[in-house]
C-alpha cells in the first residue's frame, strides 16, 4: 500500500510534487489569486495544449489528463483530477552544495 503523506514538505531537501496519475508527468496550473478555496484548471505537462518545445515528435507522449487545483488554508494548492480524486505525488530531492 502506498504511503500517505500528510505534509507536502518533509524537509529542506525533499519535496513532494504532484504528478499526473496517468503518465507520471508534471502538472501545470496557473492561479493568480490567493483566496482560500479558489479553484483553477490544471493540466498534465504532456497534454497537447501545454506549451512546450517538441524535440522528437515520434516519441511524443500525449496525455489527456485534466484536473483542478484548490487553494488551501495554508496558502498552498491541492491538486485533484477532474473526478475529484487527489493526485499522487512524487518525491523530488534537491541537491545542496557541500559546505
Ligand atoms: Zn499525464
Amino acid at each position: 500500500m502506498a504511503k500517505r503523506y500528510a505534509r507536502k514538505l518533509i524537509g529542506p531537501q525533499i519535496e513532494l510534487v504532484p504528478m499526473c496519475p496517468k503518465c507520471r508527468g508534471s502538472i501545470y496550473w496557473s492561479m493568480y489569486g490567493g483566496r482560500e478555496g479558489q479553484r483553477a484548471g490544471a493540466y498534465c505537462s504532456n497534454n497537447a495544449s501545454a506549451t512546450r518545445v517538441i524535440i522528437d515528435p515520434d516519441n511524443m507522449i500525449t496525455c489527456q489528463w485534466e484536473g483542478y487545483v484548490v487553494r488551501n488554508k495554508n496558502g498552498a494548492v491541492d491538486v485533484f483530477s477532474i473526478d475529484g480524486c487527489a493526485v499522487p505525488h512524487k518525491v523530488v530531492r534537491y541537491k545542496r552544495p557541500a559546505k
